[in-house]
């Protein structure tokens, strides 16, 4: 089989099992050696697969372990969840966990009626939850309840995604798409209160979680809002709205992982801009050279940094060192 044939499968085999397996078991499906299963695995990459060493589980222990696992890794800022080392204490013995990524999302404007084809997909969100109030008479809907219309079709071809069935590829947004989530509370998300701004706070019925970590853009290693989608108040709205909760354990080992990266990559940047500004912003007073790990963007992209340095008259800057051209 080609590479992108048997990346097709493993992520089917793995939907099929709940999109979260131990490599051992994954194994049993293929008739690959593990060395080279793992091989597959790792040039395939965190974006498809996510393997990660764990304490090693066993029948019904599995999912309770797997939770306190998730919940020790999502402290925010915590370490764990790295590609290869994940976050399980205690000395039993270990095992890998293989945990199916996708880039594949429902597309939200088609939801509102607004797109004709783009490189997203196009089903009903309602019907992916299971709760379409069409699904028995599915042509009244006037989303698509169907995965193989052309444009499906293709969208899940760009993804490598081969051969799986509705009920796999609902597994697979489950655990990877935030719109599939509740609906995040904006007013939790704002403010520098415990709830925000949100005064409805324990009795809220949105999702008080970080907008952010949903998303995989939280840039922040000590985040105040939750970075933890299954704590006691969120697990009620969750099993409320009758999400599979295993799903949800995995976009939090997904989410965990992105935000560890995104994480680590930011404080390599700082270290590097850190340099590249003391070396080229020669002619500008101390105080206006901020402090490595603090950039909001990359200078080398073009625009500077929100609110880092102090003057707002560092676009006069004239001298032959080149941080005029970087200031918009
Ligand atoms: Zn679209
Ligand atoms: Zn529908
Ligand atoms: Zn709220
Ligand atoms: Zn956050």
């Amino acid at each position: 089989m080609a590479e992108p044939t048997v990346c097709s499968f493993l992520t089917k085999v793995l939907c099929a099992n709940g999109g979260r397996m131990l490599l051992q078991d994954l194994r049993g499906h293929v008739e690959l050696s593990e060395a080279r299963l793992r091989d597959v695995l790792r040039q395939a990459g965190p974006e498809r697969f996510l393997l990660q060493e764990v304490q090693e589980t066993e029948g019904p222990r599995a999912e309770a372990q797997a939770q306190a696992q998730a919940q020790a890794e999502r402290a925010p800022g915590g370490a764990g969840g790295a590609g290869g080392a994940g976050g399980a204490g205690g000395g039993g013995p270990r095992a890998w966990r293989v945990v199916a990524v996708s880039s594949a999302r429902l597309c939200a404007r088609y939801q509102r009626g607004d797109c004709q084809a783009c490189d997203q997909l196009h089903l009903c969100r309602r019907h992916m939850l299971g709760k379409c109030p069409n699904r028995d008479c599915w042509s009244t809907c006037t989303l698509s309840h169907d995965i193989h219309t052309p444009v499906n079709m293709q969208v899940l071809k760009n993804h490598g995604l081969f051969g799986l069935n509705e009920a796999q590829l609902r597994i697979l947004l489950l655990q990877n798409d935030p719109c599939l989530l509740p609906e995040v509370c904006l007013l939790y998300n704002k403010g520098e209160a415990l709830y925000g701004y949100c005064n409805l706070k324990d009795k809220c019925n949105k999702f008080h979680v970080c907008k952010s970590f949903v998303r995989g853009e939280c840039r922040l290693p000590k985040c105040k809002r939750s970075h933890q989608l299954t704590h006691a108040s969120a697990l009620t709205l969750l099993q409320d709205q009758g999400l599979n909760i295993p799903s949800v354990i995995n976009f939090q080992i997904i989410s965990t992982y992105k935000h560890m990266k995104l994480h680590k990559m930011l404080e390599n940047q700082g270290e590097r801009v850190g340099t590249w500004v003391a070396q080229s912003f020669k002619c500008l007073p101390l105080a206006w050279v901020m402090i490595p790990g603090s950039w909001d963007q990359d200078p080398h992209q073009g625009s500077l940094l929100s609110g880092k340095l102090e003057s707002p008259s560092l676009d006069l800057c004239s001298s032959p060192c080149l941080c005029s051209f970087y200031v918009k």
